[in-house]
Formats: structure tokens, sequence, C-alpha cells
């Protein structure tokens, strides 16, 4: 491989393998470090945005996991137990916005993909410290109570919402909490309506329940309360619970993806509501961008990195407040517009356009 600017970049979730798939493309040589001892099986994201779609069809994945991913192409919403819309979803320069595919399996064909063109993850590695000199950044790893010492020209931070990179160097991540305790659950049940890929339960108390098929046989659900899985097991009576967890959602971003050596990308640089399913999208989006812009040798991404991450930020707070409103004067346009939507597809258009990442 061609040796070009010495990189390393920290994490193996979904930034960091899209930077490295992309760098590695290219010819050139790249080192991933990660620390968790393996592959996480950890189920997030269902939703895989058509911008995500095209840059993953460019390492040969897409073609890979097509037949095993759902298209999205019709989507209900309830509101009180009322049905309010079924939505035939508008295709987005002719293909769906957006595919159901689940994370870990993405991650899984991402980081084979990127074996072939003779990288590995580095488990059990883990970013503890780096010096920034100026021209170059001195980076710490401990591995086996080890610590190894790098000298390296970039230092890709893509270690998640908690980002140790980011601590480490006390850089702001400017925003608010929303202030719900959310909870995910997966089920096992064969009673999805093969029909339709996301339904959408919301109340007039602001709590929302968002159902998803990642794959056959399995259903996701998102709730912004706790009790994901008992709201699971209730709908479907055949259900045999997989998991649940708890979480926290904010809306948070650093001021610049970049400082001095080090730049910060996917979730370490920005994290949003799950509601507009786009973490995952943007974190590739991010990786590719940033990938393509180092191995040109330009560093001028900065702004664009910043501003898509803005865009996509006010987008999934607005889809948050819609889907949380509790005010009547909210809802009821909201439920109109979706009334509308539902007889005329031409009018969902601008929202499925969002959806797709095609922006
Ligand atoms: C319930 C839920 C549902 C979601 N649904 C969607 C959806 O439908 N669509 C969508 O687009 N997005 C969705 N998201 C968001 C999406 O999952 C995240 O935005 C995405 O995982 C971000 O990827 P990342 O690579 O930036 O970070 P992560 O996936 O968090 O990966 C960071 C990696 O860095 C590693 N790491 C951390 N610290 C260190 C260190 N010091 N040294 C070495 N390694 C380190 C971690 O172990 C981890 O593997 C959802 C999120 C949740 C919680």
């Amino acid at each position: 491989m061609q040796e070009r600017a010495n990189l390393l970049v920290v994490g193996g979730g979904a930034s960091g393998l899209a930077f490295a798939l992309c760098y590695a493309r290219l010819g050139l040589s790249v080192r991933i470090i990660e620390k968790r001892p393996s592959r996480s099986l950890v189920q997030k994201a269902t939703g895989v945005a058509q911008g995500a779609w095209h840059q993953l069809a460019e390492f040969g994945i897409t073609e890979k996991i097509i037949g095993d991913a759902f298209p999205m192409t019709q989507f209900v919403f309830h509101d009180n137990a009322k049905l309010v819309a079924q939505i035939k979803v508008p295709p987005v320069n002719g293909e769906p916005p957006a595919h159901l595919y689940p994370q870990a399996k993405l991650e899984e064909a991402m980081e084979e993909a990127l074996a072939s063109y003779g990288v590995s993850i580095e488990y059990g590695r883990q970013f503890v410290g780096v010096v920034d000199e100026g021209d170059k950044a001195k980076v710490s790893i401990v591995h086996n109570d080890e610590t190894e010492c790098m000298e390296v020209d970039w230092l890709i931070a893509a270690d998640g919402s908690r980002s140790d990179v980011r601590s480490f160097l006390r850089i702001p991540f400017v925003g608010r909490d929303y202030p719900e305790d959310w909870s995910v659950a997966e089920i096992r049940s064969e009673q999805w309506p093969t029909e339709i890929q996301a339904q959408l339960f919301l109340q007039s108390d602001g709590v929302g329940f968002f159902l998803s098929r990642p794959s056959h046989g399995v259903v996701q659900g998102i709730l912004n309360a706790k009790g994901a899985a008992d709201k699971l097991c209730n709908t479907f009576p055949d259900a045999t619970l997989l998991y649940e967890r708890q979480f926290k959602v904010s809306l948070r971003r650093v001021l610049s993806p970049r400082h001095g050596r080090v730049w910060l990308i996917g979730d370490a640089a920005h994290v949003q509501s799950p509601v507009g399913g786009q973490g995952v999208n943007l974190a590739i989006w991010d990786g590719v961008t940033l990938a393509r812009a180092l191995a040109d040798g330009r560093t001028d991404v900065e702004r664009t990195l910043r501003r898509r991450a803005q865009s996509v930020l006010r987008f999934t707070d607005f889809d948050y407040r819609m889907l949380s409103a509790k005010s009547r004067m909210i809802r009821y346009p909201r439920n109109l517009y979706w009334g509308f939507a539902a007889r005329y597809p031409i009018l969902a258009a601008w929202f499925f356009k969002l959806i797709s990442g095609k922006w």
C-alpha cells in the first residue's frame, strides 16, 4: 500500500469504518483501533438512508446486503390509537429513500469489505491520550496493560458520543439534553404486517412509539419514555423479548470538526435524536467525505462537515418536536398534513427527500 498521510482512526463503528474503507480503497494505508475486544452486537440503527446506501455501493456492500434489506415503501402513523395516515412512500430519484437493515450487520459487512483491502480493525486497543505538536500528533494507545506511542499526521476521532478524544482535549460539546428517558427493545415476532416497513404511534401526552422491522421475524421499538419492551409485548402477542435498554438523547455538536491534528467525525462530533434516522447516515457521510479530502491532501472540508451536521441536527430536532408535541395547535395541523400526504404522495416528497440524505 502507498504511504501518504500517517493516520490513526479511533473507533470501529460506522464512522471509523466508513473513513477507513474509503481511505484504504484509494490504496492508502490506515490503522483503525477499537477498545472493545470484538465486534459489537448491540443493535441501534435500522434505517440506512439512500445517501449512505449509495456510498456503501462504492465498496460493493449494497449488492451483498440488498437481498436481506427492506426498501421503505409504506409507513403508518397513528395518533391516540386512531389511524391518521397510511403513506405510500414516494421514491426519491426513482429509488426508495431508505432501506431497513440492522446496524450491527451493516458494520459487519463494512468490516469484511475493509478486510478485502487488507485492513483489519485492531480490537482491544484503547486511545488514552494525545499531544498535538503542530506538524504531528503523538497518540498513546493501551493494549493488554501496555502503552504504545504512535506519531501520526492526523488522528481521526470516530469514538462515539462519549468520545474519549473529545474529553481528553476538553473540546466543548455544545447543545442540550432532551429531558426524557428513552428505551429501545427488540422482539421476535411473526406478526409484522409485511407490506409496511415502519409504524408510528403518537399520544397526546407527547410519548411516541416508533416501530420498524430490521430483519425477518425481528421488530424494534423505540420509545421516548421507559417501557419499550412492555409496549412491544402488548402490541405483538407472539413476542419473545430479545433485549431492552434505556438511553438518554442529546442534541449536541462540536463547534468545529477539526482541532489541530485531530478530526472528529460521527457521534464524536454531533449527536441527535434517533427520530429521523440520520445518525448512522451522517456518520458514514462524515467518514467518506473526510477520507476523500485527506487522501487528496485537502483540509478544506471543515465547513462542509460542520454545515451538514447543523442541517441534520435542525431536521432531527424538528422531527422530534413534531413527534412529541402535546399542544393541539401543533398536533392538529401535523395530522392534517399527513392525512393529505397519504392521499397526495407529492405532499410527502419533501419529507422523504430529507430522510433520504440526498440534500
Ligand atoms: C436506539 C437507537 C436507534 C438509532 N436508529 C438510527 C437509525 O435508524 N438510523 C440512523 O442513521 N441512526 C440511528 N441511530 C444513531 C446511530 O446508531 C449512531 O449515530 C451511530 O452508531 C454513530 O456511529 P459512530 O461510528 O460515530 O459511533 P459509534 O457507533 O458509537 O462507534 C464508536 C466506537 O468507538 C469505540 N471507542 C470509544 N472510545 C474508544 C477509545 N478510547 N479507544 C478505541 N475505541 C473507542 C467504541 O467502542 C465504538 O465501537 C440510532 C441510535 C440509537 C441509540
